[in-house]
């Protein structure tokens, strides 16, 4: 029998498969490795080294712009944050896992196998689940798509002639282009990826309209969107461990789900990786991850509380709490501090070494 199942193969199930190097463990996802898209592919670039796939690196930042109206603060990054190309990344991931893959779609349990659309029944020691806000191995059942709790994104791949106002990392918070959400603008090599993300269930095509006219956008010859879980959930529920968006992961406010997807994938693969050393029970592996995901509460909630009010704020106030946070705003560009920090201190990369 194989030791580990992970369904999914994406940032959290590659990560998990990476810290289980020299195990027997199997890896599904219903798409080839790296051949389905759905994030901006915005993080930290010192995890993508820790990743070992900086080939994947298409640009990196070290300043993002923040607009609102006709204010706008140029604000100093607590560190570097790269646009990676996703399948690169994925694939520079899995060549560092000793897993096999198998391309199948998972539908569900029965007992103890792991049922896939093709009539396959899989069987482990261990099941871990990364496959997202799909959440394919709940007892209850998948998670449906319209979860009032799921944050929903979208984004166009714009090439860069197209995107003549494009400069450098921007976040729009203009309350006319969304009302309880943001929009970017990420340059990424030879296109710039434009997005809009929204904290709660709205058509997000009138926005992305408005985004494009915003910027002067040509075609975008890419698009591709989904659901972000930021609601933590179970990290554990029938003796599966939930890691990423699975286990509602994804930091709020910032929808930044790839941080926490790697810090939990590696943090659920070191803890599997101990019981198959006779290190730890079972029983103790599941108390442990279960403790790190709670250890995190706190921040998620208070960035979910932000989440929930910011569809109330007038955009005066949101220019007023800009201010406050990250200082005067500078019409000539003048490079600000980052003051406002604290909820990005959250999982950060050097935080990874000392998991359990
Ligand atoms: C428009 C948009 C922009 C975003 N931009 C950013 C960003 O810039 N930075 C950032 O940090 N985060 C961003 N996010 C969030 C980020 O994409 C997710 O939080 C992150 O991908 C979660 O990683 P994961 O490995 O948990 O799940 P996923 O990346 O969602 O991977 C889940 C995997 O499971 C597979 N799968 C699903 N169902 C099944 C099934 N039934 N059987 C088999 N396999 C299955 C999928 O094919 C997929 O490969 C963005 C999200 C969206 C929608």
């Amino acid at each position: 029998m194989t030791e580990v199942l992970i369904v999914g193969a994406s940032f959290a199930g590659l990560t998990a498969a990476r810290e289980l190097r020299g195990r027997d463990v199997l890896i599904v996802d219903r798409s080839p490795i790296g051949a389905h898209q759905t994030s901006a592919c915005a993080l930290p670039l010192r995890l993508v080294q820790w990743l070992g796939a900086e080939e994947s690196v298409l640009n990196a930042e070290s300043r993002m712009r923040v607009e609102i109206g006709d204010a706008h603060w140029n604000v100093r990054l607590p560190e570097e944050f790269a646009v990676i190309d996703y399948e690169a990344c994925c694939l520079a991931i899995a060549r560092q896992t000793d897993a096999r893959f198998e391309q199948i779609r998972v539908v569900g349990r029965d007992g103890v196998f792991v049922l896939g659309s093709a009539g396959e029944r899989l069987e482990a020691d261990w099941l871990i689940d990364a496959s997202g806000w799909r959440r394919v191995l709940d007892p209850a059942g998948p998670t449906r798509g319209s979860q009032p709790s799921l944050v929903i994104g979208t984004e166009d791949h714009v090439p860069t002639a197209a995107a003549p106002h494009a400069d450098g990392f921007a976040f729009y918070l203009e309350k006319q282009l969304l009302k309880s959400g943001y929009g970017w603008s990420f340059p990424a090599g030879d296109h710039v990826r434009a997005g809009v993300g929204s904290f709660i269930k709205e058509p997000l095509q009138p926005p992305m309209k408005r985004l494009r006219q915003r910027d002067t956008l040509g075609a975008g010859r890419e698009h591709h969107g989904g659901a972000i879980a930021c609601n933590p959930r179970d990290p554990v529920a029938g003796g599966v461990l939930f890691i990423g968006d699975a286990a509602g992961q994804a930091l709020p406010v910032t929808l930044e789900g790839i941080r926490p997807a790697v810090y939990f994938g590696a943090g659920a693969g070191r803890l599997v990786m101990r019981t198959l050393a006779d290190d730890l029970t079972p029983a103790q592996a599941q108390a442990r991850y279960a403790a790190l995901h709670q250890q995190h509460l706190s921040g998620y909630a208070r960035l979910n509380r932000i989440q929930r009010w910011y569809r109330w704020l007038p955009e005066f106030a949101l220019k007023r709490l800009a201010t406050k946070a990250l200082g005067r705003p500078h019409a000539d560009g003048h490079e600000i501090g980052f003051r406002s920090t604290r909820y990005l201190d959250v999982l950060r990369a050097e935080h990874l070494p000392a998991l359990p």
